[in-house]
């Protein structure tokens, strides 16, 4: 089942008089959310996302917009009529219930044709129960399980409808790192096996990255960028995608184009054919330095960290942003110097530029210097 946001917007009035005035939490949502995928709405916190899943699960209803199921206009339908499973943070199971109890919970109030007996609650539950595996503990109360149990039994209830669409808001936030890593590898076999459309909110974009088919980024309730997480990893349509994506984040620097060419500092770094002249702002990932004694950026080496596979070559760099700037090398060309000058050349596909007064991608195919 496709979701279409169609225009969608959402305003919030201002809570008082000495508030700042109305807030924008949505604004103009216009994007398709492909049948059968994982989408990942990701931003940081106050961004919209909620809002944004509140709105599809009918929870809020919009100030413009529409909604749409497939082809069906469920903008004014009533939250319970639109076939959608929501899982929350706190996972919200009844405590005095079993497993098997706040799993049937949704499937109790069932009328007419809908109407199940407790032999097929009993059946569906099992079955939801043995897709998020937690079948063994079914006559748990919600207090003797892990956190990441208590997750997949929320997981599991939201499933026992049969929902059209799955929505699923910063569910990994109350699990320690270990156990979110886990439960979201299972989050993607449940929707991979399930093939329910699903949006998964989350501030975390390792999470939001290593999950979804498409991932949308947010900022003050407009979208930034929609896209597969590489093609947005490797193209980022502005400085704030390009700084919100990646572990460890892009070095950002003070650059100047002149000559066709990129300067850092006096020192040209690239050719920037058919690029005009002026200040701008550079991006390198982390992946994009490579040692090199001839290389054309000089940086004063701070140390070295190395990480197993990698080695962080930390370094400062009067240009970069936070003065400091670390770049990833890997282990097996590890340098054997611990202090001094140290020189890098560029991979041109690592390097994006942006206006200096709106952080706006420009278009823009580096080459290396000596290329002609
Ligand atoms: P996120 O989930 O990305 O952290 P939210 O969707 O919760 O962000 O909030 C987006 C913006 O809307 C924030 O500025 C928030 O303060 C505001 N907001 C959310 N809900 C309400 C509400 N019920 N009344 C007023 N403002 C709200
Ligand atoms: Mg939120």
């Amino acid at each position: 089942m496709k979701i279409v946001l169609q225009h969608l917007t959402k305003r919030f009035p201002a809570r008082s008089r000495k508030s700042r005035g109305e807030v924008t939490a949505v604004n103009d949502f216009d994007f398709e959310i492909p049948d059968g995928k994982l989408v990942g709405l990701l931003g940081p916190s106050g961004c919209g996302k909620s809002t944004t899943l509140n709105l599809i699960c009918g929870l809020l209803a919009p100030t413009e917009g529409k909604i749409f199921f497939g082809d069906d206009d469920v903008t004014k339908l009533a939250p319970e009529n639109r076939g959608v499973g929501l899982v929350f943070q706190n996972y919200a199971l009844y405590p005095h219930l079993t497993v098997q109890k706040n799993i049937t919970f949704p499937l109790e109030n069932l009328k007419g044709a809908q109407k199940l007996s407790k032999e097929e609650m009993k059946e569906r539950a099992y079955k939801v129960a043995k897709l998020v595996q937690i079948e063994e503990l079914m006559d748990r109360r919600p207090k003797e399980l892990s956190g990441g149990q208590q997750q997949r039994v929320a997981i599991a209830r939201a499933l026992v409808k049969m929902p059209r669409v799955l929505l699923l808001d910063e569910p990994l936030s109350n699990l320690d790192a270990r156990l979110r890593l886990k439960t979201r590898e299972e989050i993607r076999r449940i929707q991979q096996e399930t093939q329910i459309t699903t949006v998964f909110v989350t501030h975390d974009q390792d999470e939001a990255m290593s999950i979804s088919d498409l991932i949308v980024v947010m900022k003050d309730g407009i979208i930034q960028q929609i896209g597969a997480p590489q093609e947005v990893y490797d193209n980022p349509s502005n400085l704030f995608v390009a700084k919100f994506l990646g572990t460890p984040p892009i070095n950002v620097f003070s650059g100047n184009i002149r000559d066709s060419r990129l300067y850092i500092g006096d020192e040209a770094v690239l050719k920037t054919p058919g690029i005009t002249a002026g200040e701008v702002l550079v991006g390198i990932r982390p992946e994009g330095f490579l040692l090199s004694e001839n290389g054309a950026l000089s940086c004063a080496l701070t140390r070295l960290e190395v990480m197993g596979r990698d080695v962080s070559v930390i370094s400062t760099n009067p240009a970069c942003e936070n003065g400091t700037l670390r770049a990833i090398i890997n282990a097996e060309k590890t340098p054997s110097f611990s202090a001094g000058t140290v020189h890098f050349s560029l991979k041109p596909k690592k390097v994006f530029l942006f206006r200096k007064e709106t952080g706006e991608r420009i278009e823009c195919n580096p080459i290396p210097l000596a290329e002609v």
